[in-house]
Formats: C-alpha cells, sequence, structure tokens
C-alpha cells in the first residue's frame, strides 16, 4: 500500500483542461491574426526582466496561473519574426497550420529516434521529397537537424571521414599533412564552428577571398589549393554558398563543382535559403551546380516558412553518410521484428537519438500548400527584395552596397558627410532606432568595411506597403539623427 495516491501529469479533469486548451487556442489564434497591429519588437522592461528571476518553484501555481505569468512576461515581448516586417538575419515566419502540426507533434510526443512506427517512413518520404526539390538523385541520403548549422557539421563530418576513414577512430593526427577545406570570407560561421568541432581546428578552414559580388574568387581558390598542396595540407572538401548570410550572393557552383572533381575533393554546398530557389523555374538557373553537390546543408525554417526547428543535410553517398555516427552499442541493439526494426536508424545519420518528429510538421505543410505556393512564395520575396531595391537606387539619400542577387537588401543612409566611421555610427544608431521605434526589424552587418542596414526577406506575411513604409520611415529618421549631429 502506497502512502499516498498514485499521482500523474495528466488533468484531473479532461474536461477543464479541454475547457482550458479551447481558450488558449482561441486567444493565441487572435494574437497571432493581430500581429501587424503591433510594433515588431519591443524590448523586454527591466521589471518584467526581474520576474523572470525567481526561485525554483517548489510547490506549483496550477495551470492558470502559470498561463498568466506567460501572458504578462513572454506573450508581448517576441523576437518578432511572425511580423510582416521583421527581416533581421535570416528568419523564417512560422504559420498558422504549421503551429498546428506543433501541436500535433506534441500530443504524439514520439522520439523519432527509430523504430517501427509510422514517424520514420514520413521523415523518409520528407527526405525524398527534399531530393527532389532540390534536383538530388533519389538513391541519395539525407536526414532532418536542428538546422543549417548541425546540417553543415555533419556533411563535413561525412567529408572528413570520406577523405580518411581512420579518422573517426584515431583522430585528425592520423591523416599525413593537415586536411585544409576552403570556403569564401562570406561563408556562415557555422563552417567554422563545425572545423573546430571536428577537430580539424578554426586554422584548417580558408578563407578565400570573395570578388566585387561577393562570390567566391575562383582563381584565388585554386592558388590556395595549389599552395596548401605544395606546403604539405590535404585539401579535402570545399563549401559553396547557395546564397550567403550577408547579401545572398551564390558562388559560381558549377564552377565549384567542377573544380572539386578535377582536384579529388568534397564538394558542400552551404544552402540554408539559397537552395530553395531551386524551386522556381525563374531563379532555379541562380544555383546550377548545386545538384552536383556531394552534400547540401538547408533550413526548412527559414525560406520554407515552417516553425523552429527544422533544417536538412542530403547527402549522395549513403556510406559516406554514416561512417562518422555509426557505433555499436548493445543497448541499441535492432532485430529483424518488433519495436526496433534494423532498417531505421536515424541515430546513424547525425550526432541526435532521442528526436523530434521534425518531419511531421514538414509532411503535413507540403501536403496542404504543394511545393508551387511555396515557390510563388520564394519568387515574391525576391521580387520584394527588388522592389526595395529599386526604392532605395531612387532615393537621393539612400544607396545600396551591395548586388541584390535574391531576398537580402544591404543598404545605408547616405548622410551629408564623408564616407567614415562618423556614416558607420549614424547607420548604427538609424538600425537602432528603426528596431526601437517598432517599425521594422531589420539586422546590420559589415561589407567592406561599411556598415549596413540588411534586409533579409524570409517572410510570407510581408506587403510591398512595408517596403514603402520602411524606406519613408529610414529616410526621416536617417535625417533625425543627421540633425542631432
Ligand atoms: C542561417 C544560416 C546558417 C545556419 O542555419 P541555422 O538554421 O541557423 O542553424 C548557415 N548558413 C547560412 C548561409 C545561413 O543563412
Amino acid at each position: 500500500m502506497a502512502d499516498h495516491p498514485e499521482e500523474s501529469l495528466d488533468p484531473a479533469s479532461w474536461d477543464d483542461f479541454r475547457a482550458h486548451a479551447h481558450r488558449t487556442v482561441d486567444e493565441l489564434l487572435d494574437w497571432l491574426r493581430g500581429v501587424r497591429e503591433r510594433p515588431v519588437w519591443q524590448p523586454v522592461p527591466e521589471e518584467v526582466r526581474a520576474g523572470l528571476r525567481r526561485p525554483l518553484p517548489e510547490a506549483g501555481a496550477g495551470l492558470a496561473a502559470s498561463w498568466d505569468e506567460f501572458r504578462r512576461s513572454v506573450l508581448p515581448y517576441p523576437w518578432g519574426n511572425v511580423h510582416p516586417r521583421f527581416w533581421g538575419w535570416v528568419n523564417g515566419t512560422g504559420s498558422p497550420s504549421g503551429a498546428l502540426a506543433e501541436f500535433a507533434t506534441a500530443v504524439l510526443n514520439t522520439n523519432a529516434g527509430g523504430g517501427h512506427q509510422a514517424a520514420p517512413y514520413v521523415e523518409e518520404q520528407v527526405i525524398d521529397w527534399c531530393k527532389a526539390m532540390l534536383g538530388f538523385p533519389p538513391e541519395a541520403s539525407g536526414v532532418l537537424v536542428t538546422g543549417g548549422s548541425v546540417a553543415n557539421l555533419v556533411a563535413i563530418a561525412a567529408a572528413r571521414d570520406a577523405f580518411d576513414p581512420r579518422i573517426s577512430e584515431e583522430g585528425v593526427a592520423v591523416a599525413a599533412g593537415t586536411p585544409v577545406l576552403y570556403a569564401s570570407a562570406q561563408t556562415h560561421s557555422s563552417v567554422d564552428k563545425a572545423a573546430r568541432l571536428l577537430g580539424l581546428g578554426q586554422r584548417a578552414l580558408r578563407s578565400v577571398p570573395a570578388d566585387a559580388e561577393f562570390r567566391i574568387d575562383l582563381a584565388a581558390l585554386e592558388r590556395a589549393i595549389a599552395g596548401d598542396r605544395a606546403a604539405g595540407g590535404r585539401p579535402f572538401c570545399v563549401v559553396g554558398n547557395a546564397g550567403t548570410v550577408n547579401t545572398g550572393a551564390i558562388d559560381d557552383l558549377a564552377a565549384l563543382a567542377d573544380l572539386c572533381r578535377r582536384e579529388g575533393l568534397w564538394f558542400h554546398v552551404d544552402g540554408a535559403f539559397g537552395a530553395l530557389a531551386a524551386l522556381s523555374g525563374r531563379l532555379r538557373p541562380l544555383v546550377a551546380g548545386m545538384e552536383r553537390a556531394d552534400s547540401i546543408a538547408f533550413d526548412l525554417h527559414k525560406w520554407l516558412y515552417m516553425p523552429y526547428d527544422v533544417g536538412c543535410v542530403l547527402i549522395r553517398d549513403r556510406a559516406a553518410h554514416q561512417r562518422p555516427f555509426t557505433v555499436p552499442a548493445s543497448y541499441l541493439s535492432r532485430e529483424a521484428r518488433g519495436a526496433a526494426p534494423n532498417d531505421h536508424d536515424p541515430g546513424s545519420l547525425g550526432p541526435e537519438l532521442s528526436r523530434e518528429f521534425r518531419g511531421l510538421k514538414v509532411w503535413m505543410l507540403l501536403q496542404e500548400h504543394g511545393i508551387a505556393k511555396y515557390a510563388r512564395l520564394i519568387e515574391q520575396n525576391v521580387a520584394q527584395a527588388a522592389y526595395l531595391a529599386g526604392l532605395v537606387h531612387q532615393h537621393a539619400e539612400l544607396e545600396l552596397l551591395a548586388p541584390v542577387p535574391l531576398n537580402i537588401v544591404c543598404f545605408r543612409y547616405r548622410g551629408t558627410g564623408p564616407d567614415g566611421p562618423a556614416l558607420d555610427a549614424l547607420n548604427r544608431e538609424l538600425l537602432i532606432r528603426i528596431q526601437e521605434r517598432g517599425v521594422a526589424v531589420p539586422s546590420g552587418t559589415l561589407l567592406n568595411g561599411r556598415f549596413a542596414i540588411r534586409v533579409a526577406i524570409a517572410n510570407h506575411r510581408s506587403r510591398r506597403e512595408d517596403f514603402d513604409l520602411l524606406v519613408a520611415r529610414a529616410v526621416e529618421l536617417g535625417r533625425e539623427i543627421s540633425a542631432e549631429g
């Protein structure tokens, strides 16, 4: 006999819980529907932040109290990326159906790390669709991960072990000479992280200069490879960009594919958002050559607007994909029949074992909307970027700081003074005011040493009028700051 009645985390009354859940759904959908009417972003007030530092709760306050706290301390202070005028970094918007799919995912709460259940079959289907989207062969391997960073890590791990299969056992020291990889100076920091985490070291990543359009300089790349070989280095991989994070520049991927074949190097493409240009017949030529890569990393939570988090890595050679991640473990034994079959093992495709069923939302959303709709939304964002670039170009007080090949526009307020630190400072302040006044959330970056206000459009809610507003307010605030001089 237990001293206490047995407990669980299920509600005491399912009817009360259902009523609460229905109210919550209504409230959250109202919040989402009204997003355009609110400021894009506002800072979290000090008293709210202070309220978020409390001791570990001993006794629970109950469901209603915990939701009240969410309404007070969390809901009013979002990052802003669900808003039509959020264009900072590269953030996707999510969608109402996406949220519903997340609810289904949480209710199922399955561990999608394998097993005889629907989840791995759904994810296999999703991976097959991803290959079809990017023109990759059906026999290629792939896995869903948290995002582009882990996708790059998994691909470069496969590249490293394909270069020298002894490395997983014995470490990089076993390779006679330093394994070296190459990417343009415009490459995302997750590639640097991968070089660090995989024991290659930051210095094994050669940062190759980019040209005036922020694409990798192919002649400089060839010189770097030849130089490393002459010095006893062991080139093994080139990372090409399908859409750099700064400006959306696309490396000459066909030329990189040729070069990698010639030099016997693994060709990886970081296409976090830009790879999805392949969905559009009109944009596809921009990423030609990507389909010849050994591996591609891309996100579904960016330019396919799916809920965080979900990214994908595709790897042409199945055995190469599994090599870094296949580790025997008695407690993970797989059998011919029963709940743990031996034909599905996502744990041998990446660093994760227990995994969220990320494929469910992708599968449901692709079925609901169809790929043609996503292609139109991507084209819409590219057209909006061209529209914004046109507005900037026409305005005497603004200037573009980079070409606009895709969905990213980098510009600044010219001011009246010379180019230099003062103009950078003015534009830094301008960016902050655009954000703090709740107008829009672009982010900032440095291009050739100059500070740029950067608008990256992976947002299905943006409309042309949003860009008109941004330009009008940027000029107004630019004048305001100049006048304060
Ligand atoms: C966002 C991004 C990444 C990293 O992807 P996460 O999903 O944030 O991990 C890598 N490369 C590029 C070009 C990106 O834009």
